[in-house]
């Protein structure tokens, strides 16, 4: 454990205070706005989120991966933007740099980035290249005292937000998968990189994606990622292991959020002269959500655990990421149906909840991709 029991326990229990007290009332607001209001992220920053799993020395809490998991089970009890902010830092958009960077690379970013100061994205997917992302065509072109990028990437979580992109390129246009990728570390501002508008999304709202350009953008040779070509699918796919479990916790602790509102308003709510709750179809909706949720949790620390001892946890965490988003897909239905007409209608939130947990089964790998991964990793295992 990188905190000792007690401060952990603290932390825990000040993330969930800061929950309950500051971000679930503003859930409405920033759903209608669209924007988490500027004095939330540096509250978010001072209490160290930003850097859950940087390490102590660039600044960071430098969790592991369980503690990491237990944190995101408190955060995620809430609109998931205000996850997404930090999502990126702590994931996706710093995983890269921590696994495969080289010493002055660390040095350079990871303290702004744990301190919020700088916020990082992740740039895989292209518009002909998603779920065969080692099929992508952003190509770098080496030219003396560095790389030549051009292409475009599609759907990049902060990106509008961002400071420093982890960009997947082709270094080797003789090699068309994965090994012709390599990873670069690009700054917001660079010429030659430009923003498409910000995307309008079914959910989500208050976390933006949009589409990152480059045209004919100079980045200088110690971009490289690692400072080691054709290794940037290999990193991608190691962030990818580690994100599927945060996202697994996201949808756990979503799960259990919906599921603690339905359960109060089975309470309250009365039809035919008693509460609803006492309804025994009622209940197996509730029953079998929070059984659900729990069989995920529980997968999900497993996992998270096995990693923490240096265990290969590809398979699992796939299996971790299927299981959770659907279960969150499942829950929050159920959600809507206990809530009648009231959780179809916008004020109450639980819709917001619905169309919000849609996009946990699409990104950082589609359920169908998870599948894949999981039955290829069982047959490969056989020979
Ligand atoms: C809000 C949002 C945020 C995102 N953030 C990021 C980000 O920060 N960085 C980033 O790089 N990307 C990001 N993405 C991209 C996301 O990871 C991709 O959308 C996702 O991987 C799916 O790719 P695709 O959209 O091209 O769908 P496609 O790959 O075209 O898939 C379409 C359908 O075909 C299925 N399919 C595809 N291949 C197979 C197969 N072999 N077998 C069976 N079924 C298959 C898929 O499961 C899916 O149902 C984000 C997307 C969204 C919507």
């Amino acid at each position: 454990m990188a905190l000792d029991s007690e401060t952990m326990q603290g932390l825990l229990e000040s993330v969930a205070r800061f929950v309950r007290e500051r971000l679930r009332p503003l859930e409405h607001q920033v759903a209608q706005d669209d924007r988490i209001p500027p004095e939330i992220r540096r509250e978010i920053a001072e209490m160290g989120l930003f850097g859950l799993s940087i390490p102590e020395e660039y600044g960071g809490l430098g969790m592991t991966m369980e503690e990491e998991v237990r944190v995101a089970f408190e955060l995620g009890k809430t609109s998931p933007a205000f996850r997404s902010l930090i999502g990126t830092n702590n994931g996706i958009g710093s995983q890269g740099l921590i696994m495969d960077g080289t010493q002055e690379q660390k040095q350079r970013y990871l303290p702004r980035l744990a301190s919020g100061e700088l916020i990082s994205s992740f740039a895989l997917t292209e518009p002909e290249a998603g779920s065969d992302a080692a099929s992508l065509k952003t190509s770098a072109r080496p030219v003396e005292g560095g790389y030549v990028l051009n292409g475009t990437k599609r759907f990049i979580t902060n990106a509008p937000h961002a400071g420093l992109f982890t960009v997947f390129a082709r270094t080797d246009p003789s090699q068309p998968g994965a090994k012709g990728v390599s990873a670069f570390l690009v700054e917001a501002g660079t010429p030659g990189l430009s923003l498409g508008p910000i995307d309008r999304k079914m959910g989500q709202s208050g976390s933006h994606t949009c589409d990152v350009i480059f045209e004919d953008c100079h980045i200088p040779s110690d971009a490289l990622l690692g400072g080691r070509e054709g290794q940037g699918f290999r990193t991608a796919m190691k962030v990818l292991d580690r994100g599927r479990l945060h996202i697994s916790a996201v949808c756990v602790a979503m799960a259990e959020r919906v599921i603690d509102d339905s359960l109060r308003y089975a309470v309250e709510r009365k039809q035919f002269g008693q509460p609803i709750a006492e309804f025994q179809l009622v209940q197996a909706m509730l029953a079998d959500s929070r059984t659900e949720a729990y069989a995920a949790r529980c997968m999900v620390l497993e996992t998270a655990r096995a990693k923490d001892r240096a265990e290969d946890v590809a398979t699992d965490a796939a299996c971790c990421k299927l299981f959770a988003s659907e279960m969150v897909g499942r829950v929050v239905d159920r959600a809507v149906q206990i809530h009648g007409g009231a959780g179809y209608i916008a004020d109450h939130g639980i819709e917001r909840f619905y169309r919000d947990a849609r996009l946990f089964r699409i990104y950082e790998g589609t359920s169908q991709i998870q599948q894949i991964v999981i039955a290829r990793n069982m047959v490969k295992a056989l020979s």
